[in-house]
Order: structure tokens, then sequence, then C-alpha cells
């Protein structure tokens, strides 16, 4: 009998990347081929692309080159959303044998057993607006935690960005496969989930109709029995209601962790974004969460060197994020995208300010990390601890985010466990110590 063929993947971008292609491994299983490393020479290797990522079609040609060191006759196949953005230079990459668009990422499974090596790669990409269909996913990676995609593509337009055209328009899941999906998740013993989508908070719309809203989709997730915590991962700041803020602070599964994207702290700037907000309401949500869950993290992406972003509206920005009561910052130095309005207007910031903004960002965020962990100190909080070890430690995360670091137990891997928050250590993690364990 002939042995199965192998498949390797490789995953650029996002935890909805990665989700996606963790369900496209457990797929290809269980058609019958045999999903091993990288590093082990595949039969077929699957690239799982990024167009957000800086130098995407650099990396892309960096991991094909890898694919074809461990296995050189190996087919190729590249998908995600920088094969949907451009497909025809993607085939031109020596060793290239397939690309597949958004909307035929999930048609992976039917193309793979016609995989065979021709002369000239072969491309599936049609417009995006042909991807309609939501397909599920989850990552499945470790033990710990798992990114269940609810939710997927986006209808807003935002200048900046071109996950849209990578993307196609917004789509989600139903609750009840949502839900049915998280219970297949606590079976295998993991016990949180982070809920992952492009747009989340516009989740809701099933076959091009708003069947539900998002409060509908946490409320019914919040009673799956196994699964100890849901995180948000990340919502645009116009759709966090009060509602959903209300439901979190309540729940018992849904941890008091936001992420909220600000991109920025001038309001000329939002503007030339097309983001759906100012800065006034976004103080307005930080506020609420604050008032009702006065420890809850919250962490915010902003963009520095946006065009037309003068000194006063980045220190604007700056000013802002120094009074509001966040938690740590992820910021991202604006690049010009192709075919993005953003990318043809005036007023270009050089490259040389963008990146001493984007410093001065940096060091805020870790002073607003400092300074919340420090208003941690002495609390009790569960901490879910991680396989990861250095240097005799490990790590887990709070509730609220915080990340702890405890002599390493593999016991504690994947559990639970109540401790008392005690220093900031060397590395920047709070410290516990096993005599300030309150209950495992
Ligand atoms: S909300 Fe804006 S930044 Fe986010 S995916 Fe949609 S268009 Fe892009």
């Amino acid at each position: 009998m002939e042995a199965a063929r192998s498949v390797a993947f490789y995953t650029l971008g996002c935890k909805l990347n990665y989700s996606e292609t963790s369900t496209l491994g457990r797929l290809v299983e269980e058609r019958g081929y045999r999903k091993i490393n990288f590093q082990q020479g595949a039969d077929i290797y699957v690239i799982n692309t990024c167009s957000v990522t800086d130098n995407a079609d650099k990396k892309c040609r960096k991991v094909v080159r890898e694919a074809l060191k461990y296995s050189p006759d190996a087919y190729v196949c590249i998908v995600g959303c920088y094969a949907q953005l451009k497909p025809r230079e993607i085939a031109e990459i020596p060793g290239v044998d397939a690309v597949l668009g958004a909307a035929e990422k999930f048609r992976l499974l039917d193309l793979l057993d016609g995989f065979q090596k021709k002369s000239v790669p072969q491309v599936f990409a049609s417009e995006v607006t042909e991807a309609r269909r939501f397909n599920s996913a989850y990552s499945l990676h470790d033990r710990t935690r798992t990114f269940l995609k609810v939710q997927d593509g986006c209808n807003y337009h935002c200048t900046f960005c071109t996950i849209p055209l990578a993307r196609g328009k917004s789509r989600s899941d139903t609750i009840e496969s949502a839900v049915n999906q998280a219970q297949e998740i606590a079976q295998t013993g993991v016990k949180e989930i982070v809920l992952t989508g492009v747009n989340i908070g516009d989740y809701g719309i099933v076959d091009g109709k708003r069947q539900n809203r998002f409060l509908d989709l946490v409320q019914e997730l919040d009673q799956v029995a196994g699964i100890e915590r849901f995180r948000i991962s990340s919502i645009e700041p116009n759709l966090l209601s009060n509602e959903v803020i209300a439901f979190v602070a309540q729940s018992q599964r849904f941890v008091p962790h936001f992420h909220i994207p600000l991109q920025s702290g001038s309001n000329k700037i939002l503007r030339q974004m097309r983001r759906r907000y100012l800065r006034e309401l976004y103080a307005d949500r930080v506020q609420k969460i604050k008032n009702l869950m006065p420890h809850c993290g919250i962490g915010v992406d902003v963009i520095v060197g946006f065009p037309g972003e003068k000194e006063e509206d980045f220190l604007e920005t700056y000013h802002f994020l120094n009074e509001l009561p966040v938690s740590y910052l992820h910021v991202f130095t604006y690049s010009e995208r192709a075919n993005t309005p953003a990318a043809a207007m005036n007023e270009a910031v050089p490259m040389k300010v963008r990146q001493q903004r984007s410093k001065m960002l940096r060091t805020l965020s870790e002073k607003k990390r400092r300074k919340f962990y420090e208003e941690n100190l002495g609390r009790t909080a569960t901490v879910l601890y991680e396989e990861d070890v250095a240097e005799g430690q490990m790590q887990g995360f709070t509730e609220n985010y915080v990340r702890v670091s405890a002599p390493y137990d593999p016991l504690l891997i994947n559990e639970l466990q109540l401790v008392q928050l005690g220093e900031i250590d060397e590395r920047g993690a709070v410290a516990i110590t096993p005599a300030s364990v309150l209950v495992s």
C-alpha cells in the first residue's frame, strides 16, 4: 500500500490565520493525509499568508525557499490574504505550484488529491466579492487556550486597511455552530477560548442578512460548560455597547479584558482614517468599563505616522493615551499599502519621524503596563498557566491579563490557580511564590 502523502503548514499573520491553518491541518488529517512539522520534509507545503505584515512578499519567498530546502520536490501551495491581493505575483515566485485566494482557501481539501507538479503554477483566485461563505475554524496548538473564529471580513473602509480587499464582506458563524465548536473545544481540555474575527463587534451577519448581535453570541457562549474563560480579542469602540460591557462585568466566564483599537487620539486623523468614532466616544467606552470593572485590563491599538499627522496631532494622541486608564498599547508604525486611499494621501510623514513617534508610544506603553500591574499587586487573581518555561519559571495570565511568573511545576500547566499577586520581577512579570498560593 502506498504511504499517505504528508502535508506541512506555515502561518504568517494574525490569530485568524492561525485558527484557519489549525483547522485546515485537522481537516487534511481527516482526509487521510499525514500532517507533519515544517522541518520534516513534506510532500505538500501549505503557506497561509498575510497582507498586513511588512514585506509580505519577501516573507512569502523566504518560507517557500525554506520549504524547498527541506523537501526539494515538494508541491507548494500559497493561500490567504496576500494570495488574494497579489495572486499573479505570488505565482511567479520560483517553486510555487498553486495559489488559492480568499474564496478558495477552504477548497484546499478538494484540490489536494489533484496536487501534482506541473510546468506552470495553478492560480485559483476569484474576486474577493466571491468570498461570501463563512468557514468555521479554531486553533488547537497547545492545550492552554484556543482562538475560535466567529466572524470574518469587514464592511468598514478604513483608509489604511487592506483587510476588506483580502477577506471580503462581513460574515459570521451561526450561534449554534459557535456554541457547538466551543463544546467540542471544551472536550479537548482547553480552559480558555479567545473569540476571534476581523471585526467581531459586527458579529451576526449570516448569508448576507443580520441575524444576531454580538451580545447574543456572548450570552449563549457564557453558558457553555467546561470552558472556564472566554476572552474577547479585539473590538471596535463604536461596536462595544453598554450592554456588552455590562454583561462581561457580571459574567463568571467572560474575563475583564478588552482590546480596543483607537488608532489615533486626534479627531482630525480619525476622520482621515475614516474610523467610525471620535476620541470622545473612545474615552467614554473606557470610562464605562472602568466604572463597572475597576481592574479591567484594556489594550489599545494605535498607528503613528499616518499621512498628515503633524507634531501637534501626534502629541494629542500621546496626551490622550497618557491620561486614559488603559493598560498597554500595541503600536504600529504606519506604512503605505497598495490600493488603499491612504497610500495616495499627501503629507506623508518621514520614516524617521514615524519611528521616533513609535518609540515614544512604546515607552508610554511600558509605563502604562507597569502602572496597571502595580495597581494589581496584593490582589488575589486566577492564573492560567501556559507551557512555556524559561529559566525555571513558568508563565500565565490572570483574568485581566496581568502576566504572572511562578516557579516551574509541570502539574500546573493548563491549570487555573487562585494566587496572590506579589511583586513585579526583573522580567516585568508579576511574581507569586508558592506561599502566596491560596487554593489549587
Ligand atoms: S474596521 Fe477598519 S481596520 Fe478593522 S478590518 Fe475593518 S477596515 Fe480594516
